[in-house]
């Protein structure tokens, strides 16, 4: 049970874990903080925060644990703005999709309260952005992996590992490098796909007409163009070096097809269309 739960960022993440510490009565009081005062104001008309602060500093100086649900280009300043306001046990959080950059500005920015950072992601989300798009099932049955480092106090990692299994999920624990290398290639690589698509048949003259015959294979494909560009923005600048490597041999592999294609290659397609099939089949399901 967490007593006072600071949230800053209150969207879609910071919701969510909200409802569904509430909904588990896992949690006393929730704090939220934002830039935009609506979406504090619409957070406690939804029943997702008890309150909220005008400043980073009342948010987190009375709290147990400390979310830090913003996009990944400020968590930085956000770091920043706490360190001076939060007790010296309580437990601090974050739910950036990339780690490597979050861990470093934490280390840069919280000093001696780097041991109560413990670096979280939770592999859950809609396309959907903001207070009102958090609902409390999000994170039921869904994995959250953290990364915690060797100075990492035990006890804060407990407390974190707790408040993700209130909320239904399934924990796994990875290194730094190792989640942002797999994140890259299952999470980050996927969504520069589908933007890069749905940009490149936009810019063509007939892309109207293109749009109109969009089946449900179009739209499976592409929701996730329909993500916040800010975030995906942050997530590669915070990921670039693999998510630029992934780029490159996906584009190797558009290529193969291209040749196979151009050389009218029969057995090579279906070789490749076979072998992508009974991968997918096997590892996800035939869903
Ligand atoms: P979101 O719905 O846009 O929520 C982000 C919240 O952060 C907004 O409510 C925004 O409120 C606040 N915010 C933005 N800049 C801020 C700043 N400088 N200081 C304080 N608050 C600020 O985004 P989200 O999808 O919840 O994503 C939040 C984090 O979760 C990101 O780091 C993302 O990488 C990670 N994540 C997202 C998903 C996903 O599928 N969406 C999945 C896993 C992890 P104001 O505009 O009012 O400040």
């Amino acid at each position: 049970m967490i007593d006072r739960l600071a949230i800053i960022g209150v969207g879609l993440i910071g919701s969510s874990l909200s409802l569904a510490l509430k909904q588990a009565a896992a949690v006393g009081q929730v704090v939220g903080y934002g830039r935009n005062r609506q979406n504090l104001e619409k957070g406690v008309e939804l029943g997702v925060i008890d309150r909220y602060a005008t400043t980073i500093a009342d948010c987190v100086s009375d709290a147990d644990v400390i979310v830090v649900a913003v996009p990944l280009g400020a968590m930085r300043q956000v770091f920043g703005e706490l360190k001076s306001s939060v007790r010296l046990d309580a437990v601090i959080t974050d739910v950036g999709s990339a780690k490597g950059s979050v861990v470093s500005q934490a280390r840069a920015e919280l000093g001696d309260l780097f041991a109560r950072f413990v670096p979280g992601h939770p592999i859950a989300g809609t396309e959907k952005s903001g207070v009102e798009a958090g609902f409390a099932s999000l994170y039921q049955s869904r994995r959250v992996i953290l990364t915690p480092l060797q100075q990492t106090a035990a006890d804060a990692v407990e407390v974190v590992d707790q408040m993700w299994q209130h909320c239904g999920a399934i924990m796994e624990y990875l290194s730094v490098e190792h989640h942002d290398k797999v994140l890259a290639a299952t999470s980050h690589l996927p969504h520069m796909l589908a933007y890069a698509l749905v940009h490149h048949l936009s810019s063509l003259n007939d892309h109207e007409e293109i749009f109109r015959y969009a089946a449900g294979g179009f739209r499976d494909f592409t929701r996730i163009a329909s993500s916040d560009p800010v975030m995906w923005r942050d997530v590669c600048l915070a990921n670039g070096d693999a998510l630029v490597l992934l780029i490159e041999q996906y584009q190797q592999e558009l290529e193969r097809i291209a040749a196979a294609i151009r050389d009218g290659d029969a057995d090579e397609l279906l070789k490749l269309f076979g072998r992508a099939k009974s991968e997918r089949d096997s590892l996800i399901g035939n869903c």
